[in-house]
């Protein structure tokens, strides 16, 4: 074993790691969608053996023995027929998963059924996390979602009939052609079936995307302010805004998202999951292949992913990108304890015009952006970026 990798079993932060499952599969392509998934299902069975087997090794050989939170993702999890993702169930349920752990799965409105239902219930799942995007037909077809109003609405009755767990719902806002009433009411539609938790994502033209191309990014096609009117409104129906994109009833904060936001350690398996682990200097990044073939053909360990280490100003820049996503921003106790330095001493000019602006705001625990400052998180980002070089 090459002796980062034994520095990361050593390492006691990654005996405590949360589980990502990456499923590369989908019914189709949403076009707005950069995600490594395919619609091919012929290799599913042999992919999924092969993830079931790189999780159980990684496990092993990371030295992890607590896991507090699993995400399986995608892709569209709830594609692979029940059978395998019963098998995939089980696998998870024999892990070593802390007593309450939260477990997700994500699933598009059209994989639905009361049986996909029933088997996620008897299993270790608690959380479904459901792609809806939007319950319009023009903006559902204007993403390329093979989802329409119907199947969109009639699922999420079979849902709140059958399904016990939490409910994390996925909108899209600022979609061409979407008004302001447009999107709020996709919200009202999406609240009227009681989910604990709900992800407003602004639409991102992704370079290569089918939606990309057929939009000129200075065409003024997409409104910002759709999305920022639309947050209010999740705001003010008591979904309280906890991260850049994320809402939540009190107290139903996506656990396994929050520890990404905090760099804790997770790994991810399955052709094109991520892990980040701790190597006590710094953090240490693995990508498997987004490629069902190289990933089925490699072996070793990783699987033939790639790796990167991450130290020094770079880990710093990376804990700020994600912990300023928070709207609880960074505790400075945590900073201190993980670079042993004050937060406030690594980029106090940034800080101090930020706050001057009325854009951050700082405690005697943390240091956040305030609502607008969030705007303007990635320039934020760029201030930080060029006081740390
Ligand atoms: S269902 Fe999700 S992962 Fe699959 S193509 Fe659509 S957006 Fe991408």
């Amino acid at each position: 074993m090459p002796k980062s990798y034994t520095a990361l079993k050593a390492s006691e932060s990654n005996k405590r790691a949360s589980l990502y499952i990456h499923i590369p599969f989908c019914n189709s392509k949403c076009s707005y969608c950069d995600f490594f998934s395919v619609t091919d299902h012929s290799l599913m069975a042999q992919v999924l053996d092969k993830t079931i087997e790189q999780t159980a090794r990684y496990i092993d050989c990371f030295g992890i023995k607590h896991i507090p939170t699993v995400y399986i993702g995608g892709g569209t999890p709830t594609s692979l027929p029940l059978k395998l993702l019963e098998k995939l169930l089980a696998s998870v349920g024999n892990l070593p998963l802390e007593s309450g752990s939260e477990c997700t799965v994500e699933a598009n409105p059209e994989t639905v059924t009361p049986e996909l239902l029933d088997l996620l219930s008897g299993s270790c799942i608690n959380r479904l996390s459901l792609g809806i995007q939007s319950f319009s037909n023009y903006t559902l077809k204007t993403l390329g979602r093979h989802c329409d109003f119907k199947t969109n609405f009639s699922k999420l009755e079979v849902i709140k009939a059958r399904w016990k767990g939490q409910l994390s719902l996925d909108l899209i806002s600022s979609v061409p052609g979407q008004s302001v009433s447009d999107s709020i009411s996709d919200i009202d539609t999406a609240i009227s079936f009681g989910p604990d938790h709900i992800s407003l994502y602004a639409l991102t033209l992704e370079d290569g995307t089918p939606l990309a191309r057929s939009y000129d990014p200075d065409s003024q096609a997409i409104d910002d302010n759709v999305w920022i009117l639309a947050a209010d409104h999740l705001d003010i129906s008591g979904y309280r805004r906890y991260e850049v994109s994320n809402f939540a009833l009190p107290g139903h904060q996506s656990e396994h998202n929050t520890r990404y936001w905090k760099l804790l350690p997770y790994i991810g398996t399955g052709a094109g999951g991520v892990s980040t682990l701790h190597t006590g200097e710094g953090l240490f990044r693995i990508a498997n292949l987004p490629d069902l073939e190289r990933y089925l053909a490699s072996d070793g360990l990783l699987c033939g992913a790639e790796t990167e280490e991450i130290t020094g100003k770079s880990y710093i820049f990376e804990y700020l990108m994600m912990g300023f996503r928070m709207t609880a921003g960074i505790l400075k106790s945590d900073f201190l304890a993980t670079f042993g330095r004050k937060i406030t001493d690594v980029i106090p000019e940034t800080l101090a015009i930020w706050k001057a602006r009325n854009l951050a705001s700082e405690t005697d625990e943390a240091v956040r952006l305030t609502k607008e400052g969030l705007l303007f998180l990635n320039q934020f980002l760029l201030d930080a970026l060029s006081e740390l070089e």
